[in-house]
This record gives structure tokens, sequence and C-alpha cells, in this order.
């Protein structure tokens, strides 16, 4: 197949590129590298089956550029870490809205398959616990987050409008709190800010008084459950994390543990509307797609930390 990646210079998305590639897919990335960076596909730029395009999907976009065939759209482009977001709150809700239609589009244009990955911001802070798919969310419309939340919910929406309206073949992953290698040591997300701290031998910020929950899933089994889900039949969301739920203060113990760091623990302010408690209910994706994560905490967090280690950027001195 040929699919078209938006989001390819980010994080998940060059991991997804990779997969593609892997498969035997050709692959042209296209990215804005507003928050992605080119240093997460440096690895292929001698692939033949990869192409890089510099574009913002939102704008005046060049369908011509992406050539006569297109069997895939996966649509990944996004900021995805509060402290993206937040520096850029337009620019978020337009790639979720704008960029989502052109993306749709495309692939109603060609014919194509289109995955859109939405996020478990999509629950807000939940009531329901954990989150299901067909538990609506929680969401405050005008909350500093609500620029992700609500561009995530129209995305969902308007990909379900094409579907719906045009038979476009869709899909839509609810993403869950998701780590590994090429993430960025800056974005303010917990697991780089936490691993830096502890190799750093600083202290480790913990939001709040830490009792939040979350769940982290390896990037490598994300990954697994967008591919075998661009492959299903199932139109409406579907959840992709890890179950494995753990407060904050926890978290922070278990880095500090795992890296043999001499850290202490210091509490700053919660960030406005900062949900209290996540935990996926991946019950629809087992069953449909026979999907379950299967690296340990302790094992992505090596490998995560390593890749800091190697990158340089964390200080293992
Ligand atoms: N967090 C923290 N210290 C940090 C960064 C984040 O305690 O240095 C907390 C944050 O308040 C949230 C959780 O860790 O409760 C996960 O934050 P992240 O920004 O990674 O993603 P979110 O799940 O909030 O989208």
């Amino acid at each position: 197949m040929r699919v078209i990646v938006s989001g390819a210079a980010g994080f998940i998305g060059s991991h997804m590129c990779d997969r593609l590639l892997k498969e035997g897919h050709t692959v042209v990335g296209v990215d804005n590298l507003l928050t992605g960076s080119l240093d997460n596909l440096t690895h292929l730029r001698s692939i033949s089956a990869f192409q890089f395009i510099a574009q913002d999907v939102t704008q005046g976009f060049d369908a011509a550029a992406m050539g006569v065939a297109v069997d895939a759209v996966v649509h990944m482009a996004s900021a995805a870490s509060p402290k993206d977001y937040l520096a850029h709150p337009i620019e978020t809700l337009d790639v979720g809205s704008a960029g989502t239609r052109n993306m749709l589009e495309l692939a109603r244009a060609h014919g194509a398959r289109f995955l859109i990955t939405s996020t478990s911001e999509c629950y807000g802070d939940p009531l329901v616990h954990p989150q299901v798919e067909t538990y609506w969310g929680n969401v405050n419309p005008v909350g500093p987050r609500s620029c992700y939340d609500e561009s995530k919910r129209y995305a969902e929406a308007l990909t379900m409008a094409y579907h719906r309206t045009h038979g476009v073949r869709t899909n839509i992953a609810r993403i869950f709190n998701t780590y590994g290698p090429r993430m960025k040591l800056y974005d303010g997300r917990v697991v780089p800010a936490f691993l830096d701290q502890a190799l750093r031998g600083e202290p480790l910020t913990v939001f709040g008084d830490g009792s939040q929950t979350r769940s982290f899933c390896y990037v490598s089994d994300m990954v697994e459950g967008l591919y075998r889900l661009m492959f299903s039949n199932e139109r409406y969301p579907v959840n992709l994390g890890n179950p494995q739920e753990m407060t904050i203060l926890e978290f922070a113990e278990r880095i500090v543990k795992l890296t043999h760091s001499a850290s202490t623990i210091v509490r700053e302010p919660l960030p406005e509307d900062d949900p209290k408690q996540r935990k996926p209910d991946i019950a629809k994706a087992n069953r449909i797609l026979g999907w379950e994560p299967t690296v340990p905490l302790e094992d992505g967090l090596q490998h995560t930390a390593d890749y800091f280690r190697r990158k340089g950027t964390a200080a293992a001195d």
C-alpha cells in the first residue's frame, strides 16, 4: 500500500512510519515540524520507499503532491503534550478541524482507508473509571486543555460524518499516555520530565499531591495496536493504552528506583483541569484486534532512559 502519514516527524508518527515500512508499504510522511522533529526521521533518509514532505495539513493542502495512488491516510498530526498545545492552542484546534477535513478529503478522493489518532482526553476528567469507549466524557469546553480535547472530539465527529456521508473506511484510535524513544525531552510530559530529573539527580517535580493516576503504554505496543486497527472494520473509537494504573507519586518513586537515582521528590502546583484518574478499558481492542500491551513498564522505561542518555540531552555525567 501507499500510505500518507501526517505527523510523521512526531514521536508516535515516526514509529508508525517505521512499522509501515517494515511491513513493506510505501510511506509519504507529512509534517509542518511545529512540534515534530526531522531527527526522528533521519534513519529513513536513504530508504527509497519513504518520502518526506514538509507541509502544514491545515493550509491549502496540496493533494496533487501526494501522488496518484493513495491507499491509506493515517492522520496523526497534532500537538499532543499539554505544554505544546497550551503554547499553540489555535494551531491545535486547526489541525483537528481543517487538518482532519483535508486528510479525510484526501482519503475520499482516492477511495483510501483513513485512520485518525484521537485521545483519551476525549474523556476529559472522567467520572467513569476505567474509561470505556461508550463513555461520553467530562470535558471543560473552555478550559486550557479544551483546545486539544475539543479539537480531537470534533475530529472524531468529522471522521464519523465522512464515514456515514461518503462511506470512507475510517478507524478511530483513542490513544492513552504513551512513552518511549523519540519523545521530546522538554515537552513537559511526565515520562521525559521525571527521567531527565532522575538522570540529573535533580528533584522530581510531582504536580499536586501526586494522587492523580495514569497508565503508560510503550510505543511499540501502541504502534502494534494502531497497525491492527487500520485493517479492522470497526468504525467507532477503540481505546489503545496500557491498563496498568498507578499514581503519579508512585510513578516518580519507581523512576527513582529504576535509575538508581539519588533524586528527591518535590511538589509543584497541579495544572488546571489535570484529569484526576485515567485508565483505559481495553476489552474492545482485545476482542476485535486480539491486542494487549506486552512490554513491562520497567523494560520500556529502561529503553527510554537509554535513548535519552544516547541523545546526550539528559545528563548521564
Ligand atoms: N506531571 C507531574 N510532573 C511533571 C509533569 C507531569 O506530576 O513534571 C503530572 C501531570 O500533572 C499529570 C500527569 O503527570 O497528572 C501526566 O502528565 P502529562 O503531561 O505527561 O500528560 P497528561 O496525561 O496530563 O496529558
